[in-house]
């Protein structure tokens, strides 16, 4: 059965299809309606008259949160064929979306279900005159969720969340990879009272239907996580309109660890850090620095824990690290393994894929030691199961080596010092800082980046910010007909 695409509150059937495969097999899973040109027409036209008509972006505010509320009480009830779709698509292991993905992204709705009660602008007062200024906040009418194959669900869910709690309507656009958990989310949404055309799903290449979309006259903004280079296209698409863009883009993350850390949970953070989700994760710890004078017991000590991570079936509960996404995904991970040991790299462990798993898109997690600073391996996203680790002396070090990337998504500090761990949070360029610890986010804090990671926020109030807008509303309390500055344009200076 194909999967359709979901416009105006139904599935619709499409004249050509694409077929999805399961990374940890090779095998097809499901075949996929691609969007045609006249169907993000369609889609974009439902979200605007849904928009316009106020079905849902002038629904009582309670109301609009009782139904979020719902949905995410919805997605509770289909865990099992989510969680199972979306391991299929991805090659994640199960227990990574079970115990983590699943039940965060259900909380990201729950706090934005909440947050829509709160959607208000904070001035009200007289601030020139004999004028009344308040602020209304306003959703900005219908939206382009554009989102990547890492974290399919989630993602879906970081943009749906504030996008609707804001009051505005939706086309979700998933990765091509990685489809089938979004285009389960419409009946759903459906279900839970979201009225018809204020959430559509289309799935499709970026280059045609992702483009198409973002270049749409009636699309307000666009949100995309994804790939740098894939922000800069969106960027030059979207100018031509002057389209409000919020970008979440790729990182490589330093992980910085003073001799004085507490190792062996350093050693344990390294690991689960740059291996989660195979290393394909935005925020995985790409870049470790060591001080010198730990450095060699740091690399032994992660090598064991590498050499100790189970890969295999991602349905396997035992299983900690699946496949990667593509067989041109693991080609350029390994590409750049091979270059770096090519130039003098020092391959730790790892660096090939597994004998024993010869379906399937596997690497085994790589550790490289003498790397220069300035190499593709440290300076780049690889976005695969493969850490660097250098060695650094002093914090004035740490800090220069640790912004020198064109990145500044995330990074984390190991050390028992509290007022080093304090300096440096300051001194990081990142979005995100730890402290003696990598990953962990909460939906009332926001996740964004600078620099080449994009800008915006994902997470937490400030990304209703992204997807409403502030108005002034100026209204004159005086008397008279010639206000006391009308001279300024018509008329003579006062005496
Ligand atoms: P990608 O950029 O290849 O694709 C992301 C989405 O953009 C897909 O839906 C794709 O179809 C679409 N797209 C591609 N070209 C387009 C175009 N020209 N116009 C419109 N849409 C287009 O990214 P990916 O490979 O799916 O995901 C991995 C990337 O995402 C990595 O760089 C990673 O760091 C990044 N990421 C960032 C965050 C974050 O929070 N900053 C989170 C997860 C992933």
């Amino acid at each position: 059965m194909a999967y359709a695409q979901w416009i105006n509150g139904e599935p619709v059937a499409c004249p050509t299809t694409f077929v999805v495969e399961n990374p940890a097999t090779q095998k097809p899973i499901a075949e996929v309606c691609s969007a045609t040109e006249q169907d993000v027409d369609r889609a974009v036209q439902a979200a605007k008259e849904a928009f316009d008509d106020g079905r849902w972006s002038r629904l009582p505010l309670a109301e609009r949160s009782l139904r979020l509320f719902r949905f995410a009480d919805i997605l509770e009830s289909h865990q099992a064929e989510i969680e199972k779709a979306e391991s299929l698509q991805t090659g994640k292991p199960l227990k990574l979306i079970r115990y983590s993905d699943f039940p965060f992204a259900v909380d990201n709705i729950r706090f934005y279900a909440a947050a829509a009660r709160f959607l208000e602008g904070n001035a009200a007062g007289e601030y020139n005159g004999a004028h009344s200024s308040w602020l209304r906040r306003e959703p900005l009418g219908v939206v382009a969720g554009i989102a990547p194959w890492n974290y399919p669900f989630m993602m879906a869910m970081w943009k749906l969340g504030p996008a609707l709690a804001a009051g505005n309507s939706m086309i979700l656009k998933p990765a091509t990879l990685t489809p089938l958990t979004a285009l389960m989310l419409g009946q759903y949404a459906k279900e839970a009272g979201i009225p018809d055309g204020v959430l559509n799903v289309l799935a499709g290449p970026g280059r045609t239907v992702g483009d198409y979309l973002v270049r749409h006259r009636d699309v307000q903004m666009i949100s995309l996580t994804g790939d740098t280079e894939t922000g800069r296209k969106i960027m030059a698409a979207g100018s031509a309109r002057v389209k409000r863009l919020h970008l979440e883009l790729g990182g490589k993350a330093p992980f910085i660890v003073f001799h004085d850390a507490d190792l062996d949970a350093a050693v344990e953070g390294a690991a689960v850090g740059s291996l989660v989700n195979t290393g394909q994760d935005c925020t995985a710890a790409t870049r470790v620095y060591v001080e010198e004078q730990i450095y060699e017991d740091f690399v032994e000590r992660l090598q064991a824990r590498f050499e100790g991570v189970r890969l295999g079936d991602p349905m396997d509960m035992h299983t900690d690290l699946g496949p990667l996404i593509s067989r041109p995904h693991r080609d350029k991970v390994s590409a750049y393994v091979d270059q770096a040991v090519a130039r003098g790299a020092r391959l730790v462990t790892g660096g090939r894929t597994p004998e024993q798993l010869a379906q399937g898109y596997y690497y085994l997690p790589t550790i490289l030691a003498n790397v220069g600073q300035d190499w593709p391996v440290v300076q780049e996203e690889i976005f695969g199961p493969v850490v660097v680790v250098l060695p650094f002396n002093g914090e004035t070090e740490a800090i220069i080596k640790g912004n020198d990337v064109d990145y500044g998504l995330a990074s984390s500090v190991w050390t028992q010092d509290v007022a080093k761990a304090l300096r440096m949070s300051a001194a990081l360029r990142f979005g995100e800082v730890w402290i003696n610890e990598h990953l962990p986010l909460t939906s009332e804090m926001p996740h964004g980046g600078v620099a080449q990671s994009g800008f915006g926020h994902d997470l937490s109030r400030y990304s209703l910010d992204e997807y409403t807008m502030v108005k002034h509303v100026m209204a004159d309390t005086g008397l008279g007909t010639v206000k006391p500055w009308h001279f300024t344009v018509l008329g003579d200076v006062p005496e």
